[in-house]
């Protein structure tokens, strides 16, 4: 397999000190060095401290903490012989049985034992698999609330406790859930890291203030850093059906293995999904609205190279790792800028390559806006012959001297220049992720049936 960096210095796992029934799996996966991030954080999260870490997608941090988490269980002493040691935290459904099928992996030759609670499964077989004292337990926040608080398991003895993707998790509406998981394994032995591509937000800050003592933070690269081994483009349109113009054409034409297309909300999955089947093209809808067993069918479908398409919304913007996606389109870009990065992410893999378009119309426009003062870069428009669009941007709203952006030049390669140096630090739209997929937020779910 490639290797995630090409910039990484080759640090072999074998000089981690970490337990030899672990180096036996890496081996058997081929991974001859560590990347980057997990050359930085699995030796301070093997020191026991808590950590704060960010690196972009696709650059492995999920074996940066699994691998530290697992050579703690294998190597020292347990807290306590009936609490889980380990949890680790995600935002999805998809991600959280992503990041289990790993500890899963790597605990096949051990005596560890592991379980993975997400909302949408059987709660009392839950309470069945808790009840065989998991050591390591991998869950997404709301539905391992709802078993604290129905005592099908106790955090007492908690050593170790991991937000994978911590800045969408309090997006999603899960800082109560968090807060309570926190509150029941407070104790000073407890250690804490929170791992993401994007953690700049102020929010997380407060959280981290909370729940970790004395962080060690790692940032390898700059969130809006544009990601090198992904080509992203951007193209304007007019409308929908402009939109599905694009779209058949870059379906048609492009070396495509497997694309992920997101749209703005769960029915227009449907819908797309619905009418690229009409085209001839596998595709599969994928949303917060399904059932977990469709949901897990069409997870499994597609990461076995079934259907070539998934149209899915942000539910899948997330952590997932499916090397044949070689495209990401965004049919509709997000609403919330830094989605546009993990969306992206999807792509580009372990140092492969990967290529995301963007559709622009004017319902875009806003977003495109923040987008482009998130990355502080200047975005450059392309089009496809035959395919221009009138629509070329609004004009900014508070009009000074400055050029209107686009203006009349609007067709070929025009650059669109940055148009704020400044990040956007707001707050958060809650309103927005109940309006549209809103993943695993709590305040879809019924009690005790979902996360
Ligand atoms: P991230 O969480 O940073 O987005 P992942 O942990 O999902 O990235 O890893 C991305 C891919 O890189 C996975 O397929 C993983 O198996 C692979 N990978 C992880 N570590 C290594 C390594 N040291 N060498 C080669 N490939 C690796
Ligand atoms: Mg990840």
């Amino acid at each position: 397999m490639n290797h995630p960096s090409a910039h990484d210095q080759t640090v072999h796992f074998q000089s981690m000190g970490l337990d030899y029934r672990l180096l036996k799996t890496i081996n058997h996966l081929g991974f001859t060095h560590a990347t980057s991030i997990q050359q930085q954080a699995v030796p301070i999260a093997m020191h026991g401290k808590d950590l704060i870490a960010s690196s972009k997608t696709g650059s492995g941090k999920t074996l940066a903490y699994v691998l530290p988490a697992l050579n703690r269980c294998l190597t020292q002493k347990a807290l306590s012989r009936r609490d889980p040691r380990v949890l680790i935290l995600a935002p999805t459904r998809e991600l959280a049985r992503q990041v289990y099928a790993q500890v899963r992996l790597f605990t096949s030759n051990t005596a560890l034992k592991s379980t993975c609670i997400v909302g949408g499964d059987n709660f009392n077989d839950q309470v069945k698999a808790l009840q065989r004292q998991p050591h390591i337990i991998v869950a997404t926040a709301g539905r391992l609330a709802d078993h604290l608080e129905h005592r099908s398991v106790f955090l007492n003895g908690l050593e170790l406790l991991i937000l994978d993707e911590a800045d969408r998790m309090l997006d999603l509406g899960f800082e109560a859930a968090l807060r309570r998981i926190h509150n029941c394994a407070d104790h000073k032995k407890r250690q804490t890291c929170l791992f993401s591509a994007t953690l700049d937000h102020a929010s997380v800050n407060l959280l981290a203030n909370e729940l970790l003592s004395d962080p060690v933070r790692i940032k390898i690269g700059e969130a809006a850093e544009k990601h090198q081994d992904i080509e992203q483009s951007f193209f304007f349109a007019d409308h929908y059906d402009h939109k599905i113009d694009l779209l058949a054409h870059h379906l048609k034409e492009l070396p495509i293995k497997q694309v992920m297309i997101f749209t703005a909300t769960r029915d227009h999955t449907e819908q797309l999904a619905q009418h690229l089947e009409q085209q001839g093209y596998r595709a599969l809808p994928l949303s917060g609205k399904l059932s977990q067993a469709k949901r897990h069918q069409i997870m499994d479908d597609f990461s076995r190279n079934k259907y070539q398409v998934l149209v899915t919304t942000d539910v899948a913007s997330r952590g997932l790792d499916i090397h044949t996606v070689s495209h990401v389109i965004n049919f509709d870009l997000p609403k919330h800028e830094e989605e546009y990065i993990h969306r992206v992410g999807r792509t580009g893999r372990a140092g492969q390559k990967g290529a995301a378009l963007s559709y622009i119309g004017p319902k875009d426009w806003d977003a495109f806006t923040r987008l482009k003062a998130l990355l502080e870069q200047a975005l450059e428009m392309s089009v496809v012959a035959g395919l221009e669009a009138q629509f070329s941007g609004f004009k900014p709203r508070k009009q000074k001297k400055a050029k209107a952006v686009s203006g009349s030049d609007k067709k070929t390669k025009a650059a669109i220049g940055q148009s704020s140096k400044k990040k956007s630090k707001k707050p958060r739209n809650k309103d927005f992720y109940l309006a549209q997929d809103a993943g695993e937020a709590p305040v879809k779910r019924k009690p005790k049936t979902s996360d």
